[in-house]
């Protein structure tokens, strides 16, 4: 599971210019669709070899009342979830009362913590840290966010032990000299692993036979657990039980028309001893994880409430790890008509830049449309673990440009030559060709429409990038 790293401290220290410089690469897939909200707390890092979740705490002020009242809930809860803790202070500015108390809080959780001296830059660093000794921690890391000066050094020692299990994980599948096809679960290890042509496309026939793992991901109260027992407990569905920890989402097999899924319950039905029991916290790092661990996920909207931010924040990070999106608009049960058509013009303005994800309106409390949702799951699944050739990606473009030339740009005609797969998960289309930096906007989406279109590739987002070859 990917770790979890919590920035904790006083505002100004600069946890936001920490945050800034570790999500930063991660920023430019978020920049592709316009229209999105970015969420500055919560986001997807990739440092060197190291993925990992990091949450700006932000709420923490630590003022003389007691930290404990002055923790916001979702800051507390960050800091419960989190596998490591990075304590910010204030090179510059020293040592504060408010860094005692939440240095005193977070010695009584007894997470993993690495206390960190920001803003060392144009000072003495060691004279900086010596105070700070006094808080009474092991080891000290001085960095300068700002300048990007020790940031890799210090998150290269508070991933260590993820790196660790990541590493003893490869070495056991190196063991084995030959690659067995049954251990290739994702499209990435399938390319990874250089198969010849028929075993790679063995390979993708199994993957495509592997269970969907379906996150149910939402706000608090669109529906998400009514929704979950609803598909639980039609007939036609066949459950099975698999433990699973307090403090993860639960995992839940079924199968249902022959096809095997995996829910991934973030409303935690299956914990609670009947529905009448209390529903768990609403947690963002459990859907956050949810979604990097799910193939397709399902993000629930409640008919009866104006799309908010927190909509729009769950979707950027389902757009952010590039899963496969489906979307239920849930309630829609006993509107009028006049409200529906509110409902759909307002999802128009505001989602139109997902247009590759199938819209439902369902009523998980009447069983309404519900069916029809595994349908949209299973397409979405088979669009993003699809096998895409350089051949077939060749061909298309050279169709795209009979049907539509390329403009011409200070008399010359833009030329595309070919194009292959860059990635997947989401699908990346790689077009070379002459003057590609100029293209302009509208054309880019031409093709990438018609790549959906031709690849019948829908509930997946797609990425084209071009490379000039002149
Ligand atoms: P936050 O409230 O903890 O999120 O702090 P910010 O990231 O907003 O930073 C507060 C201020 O400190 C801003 O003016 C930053 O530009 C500044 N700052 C952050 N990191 C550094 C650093 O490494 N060196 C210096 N000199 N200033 C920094
Ligand atoms: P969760 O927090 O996302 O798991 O939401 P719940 O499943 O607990 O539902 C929150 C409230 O919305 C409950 O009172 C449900 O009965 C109600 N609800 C859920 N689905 C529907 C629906 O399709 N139509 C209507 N009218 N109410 C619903």
């Amino acid at each position: 599971m990917i770790p979890v790293v919590a920035l904790v401290g006083r505002p100004n220290v600069g946890k936001s210019t920490l945050f800034n410089r570790l999500t930063r690469t991660r920023d430019a897939l978020v920049a592709d669709f316009p229209g999105l909200t970015r969420d500055r707390k919560y986001g997807k890092a990739e440092l060197e070899e190291h993925e990992f979740i990091v949450i700006d705490t932000g709420g923490i002020d630590g003022s003389e009342e007691g930290v404990e009242t002055k923790m916001a809930e979702q800051s507390l809860a960050a800091i419960e979830e989190a596998d490591v803790v990075l304590f910010l202070v204030d090179g510059r500015a020293g040592l504060t009362a408010a860094d005692e108390a939440i240095a005193k809080h977070l010695r009584s959780r007894e997470k993993p913590t690495f206390l960190v001296v920001n803003k060392i830059d144009g000072i003495d660093g060691d004279s900086a840290c010596a105070e700070f000794w006094q808080l009474g921690v092991d080891a000290m890391y001085q960095i300068a966010a700002a300048q990007n000066r020790g940031v890799t050094a210090l998150m290269e020692r508070a991933l260590a032990p993820f790196a660790e299990n990541l590493k003893a994980k490869e070495a056991e599948g190196e063991e084995s000299d030959e690659v067995q096809i049954e251990d290739l679960t994702s499209v990435e290890d399938i390319e990874k692993a250089n198969l010849s042509e028929a075993d790679a496309e063995a390979a993708y026939k199994r993957l495509q036979e592997q269970p969907i793992k379906l996150a149910i991901i939402g706000r608090p109260n669109v529906g998400k657990s009514t929704l979950t027992n609803r598909i639980l407990g039609e007939e036609r569905v066949v459950v099975f039980d698999m433990p699973g920890t307090t403090r993860d989402s639960i995992y839940i097999p079924m199968e249902r028309d022959g096809q095997e899924y995996v829910l991934i319950d973030t409303a935690g039905i299956r914990r609670r001893k009947n529905m009448h029991q209390a529903v768990e916290k609403f947690s963002v790092i459990q859907t956050l994880k949810a979604v990097e661990d799910a193939n397709v996920v399902l993000l629930v909207i409640d008919a009866r409430e104006n799309i908010s931010d927190q909509d729009l924040s769950l979707l950027g990070f389902a757009l952010n790890a590039g899963r496969s999106l489906v979307i239920a608009v849930n309630k829609w049960d006993g509107l009028d008509n006049e409200v529906k058509e509110r409902v759909k013009s307002e999802l128009d303005r505001r989602l139109g830049f997902v247009d590759f994800a199938r819209i439902h309106f369902i009523s998980a409390l009447h069983g309404t449309g519900v069916g029809h949702l595994y349908e949209s799951v299973q397409e979405a699944y088979q669009s993003a673990t699809k096998r895409i050739s350089t051949s077939m990606l060749t061909r298309i473009l050279q169709m795209a440009q009979d049907d539509h030339q390329p403009p011409m740009i200070r008399g010359r005609r833009v030329k595309l030559k070919y194009a292959h797969a860059g990635g997947y998960n989401p699908p990346i289309i790689v077009i070379h060709g002459n003057l590609v930096n100029e293209l302009p906007g509208s054309y880019k989406r031409y093709l990438m429409n018609y790549y959906r279109k031709s690849l019948e590739m829908m509930g997946t987002p797609i990425r084209i990038q071009f490379q000039n070859s002149e």
